[in-house]
């Protein structure tokens, strides 16, 4: 039966959004434009993209790129947002969008269930800059509540945390938020805009590692900020690099000048500046991969659960950590804010402990033994001396982080072959008492 709405569905989106064929050849699959530079017509015109008073012309590829454009609008539309700027890794979308926002003197409010080089910015770069960051559990909002000041500028958590599965309590958290008009921006990469949405939630800006499930394949490095264009920059004089004209040069505020576009094009701006572009290569290739998400997140969640489950019984596990599980505490705010499923992440804390875990990882043969989420492939990792070696004992507790944890990504394989590759590799541990 046909659908009642006009707008396009997901996977619709998540093929068609941003491209069309090629105006010039006809060539059906956006082209790589690999060049550093673009040839400008006249001086008004370079004069123009100079001054960010033509935003739809190219220039330099650090400020832009028409590969890069594609995949800009294109999860822009998946997450139902309003403007979008592509960096170059998870890490400088992070790094790009607190710049942006905070100064020496402000406070954002962030969670230590983050990935762990979220957690080396807070902790290192960021107090470097005078910027202080205060502590809340994602999955209670009231310990939001306890550390709002006036200096606050900035919310940041995931929506499913790497690596323990906990699931943001978006409702009480953006209401803060809005209440204290505060600024909430949410990392989706665990979940994807395929199993979360997080402006539906009352999100203001997402950011995401296309490195994850985005590109899908484990090919390349991306990130990328996405606006939802709700927030109100003009309501006070907390954002100056919004609200306030050019220190130097005078210009008019940008929200006078850019209206709802104003944090997009100060973030293109900063971007031009401080430099993270994404390679014009790793924009193709993410954007080949989106195509696939929707089947893609599909198969890894179905996938997730069974191993989930099987490792639930086995003996040599002590537990657990995945969001989806029938008893998992996240439950509640899985059915609101994840009806699709969890994603692919989980954890495991193996009995034995460290020398388990070390047994675990050679004796397994599908699983590719690296430090990455969201592939094709079945992955694993040791987080106590890897992804989380910074934390110290308790940050590492807090995180579900132990001895004996670790890691697991599951692919697309088929499920039995991951679970009998699973099995051969704990049977043996039971086998030689390492369990
Ligand atoms: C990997 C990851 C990042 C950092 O992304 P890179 O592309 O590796 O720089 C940020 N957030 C989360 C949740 C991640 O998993």
């Amino acid at each position: 039966m046909a659908k009642k709405t006009e707008a396009p569905g997901f996977s619709t989106l998540a093929i068609h959004a941003g491209a069309r064929p090629d105006p010039v050849t006809g060539a059906a699959v956006t082209p790589v434009y690999q060049t550093a530079s673009y040839a400008i017509e006249n001086l008004d015109k370079a004069t123009a993209l100079f001054a960010w008073a033509d935003l739809e012309g190219f220039n330099y590829t650090r400020c832009g790129n028409p590969t890069t454009r594609v995949l800009e609008e294109r999860i822009t539309a998946l997450e139902g947002g309003l403007a979008a700027v592509a960096v170059a890794s998870g890490q400088s979308a992070t790094m790009l969008i607190i710049d942006a926002l905070l100064g020496p003197g402000d406070e954002l409010i962030a969670v230590p269930n983050v990935f762990g080089g979220s957690y080396a910015l807070f902790t290192g770069i960021f107090t470097k800059y005078g910027i202080k960051v205060k502590w809340a559990n994602p999955a209670d909002a009231a310990s939001f509540a306890a550390q709002i000041s006036p200096k606050t500028k900035a919310i940041f958590l995931e929506s499913l945390s790497n690596p323990d599965n906990l699931v943001a309590d978006f409702e009480g958290i953006a209401k803060l938020a809005k209440q204290h008009h505060i600024p909430f921006i949410v990392d989706n990469t665990m979940a994807s805009p395929y199993l979360c949405q997080p402006f539906k939630h009352g999100a203001d800006i997402v950011i995401h590692s296309c490195t994850k499930y985005l590109n899908g394949h484990g090919n390349s490095i991306g990130g990328i900020i996405i606006d939802s264009g709700h927030f109100d920059w003009a309501k006070d004089d907390r954002f100056p690099a919004l609200g306030k004209p050019h220190p130097r040069k005078g210009t008019p505020p940008l929200i006078d000048t850019y209206g709802k576009k104003a944090l997009a094009v100060l973030l293109r701006q900063n971007l031009t500046v401080q430099g993270p572009a994404l390679a014009p290569m790793n924009a193709f290739l993410t954007i080949t991969g989106i195509e696939t998400l929707p089947l893609r997140m599909d198969r890894h969640v179905s996938n997730a659960m069974k191993v989930a489950l099987y490792l639930q019984k086995h003996p040599a596990i002590a537990s657990v950590k995945y969001a989806g599980l029938p008893d998992s505490p996240e439950k509640e705010r899985v059915a609101k804010y994840l009806p699709r499923g969890t994603g692919a992440i989980l954890l495991a804390d193996l009995k034995g402990g460290r020398p388990a875990a070390a047994k675990l990882i050679e004796r397994l043969k599908l699983f590719t033994h690296l430090a990455n989420i969201g592939e094709t492939r079945s992955l694993i990792v040791y987080p106590d001396t890897t992804t989380h070696r910074q934390l110290n004992e308790q940050e590492k507790a807090l995180v579900s982080v132990g001895p004996g944890t670790l890691r697991l990504s599951i692919g697309l394989e088929d499920a039995d072959d991951i679970l009998t590759d699973l099995a051969q590799a704990l049977d043996f541990l039971s086998d030689v008492g390492a369990a």
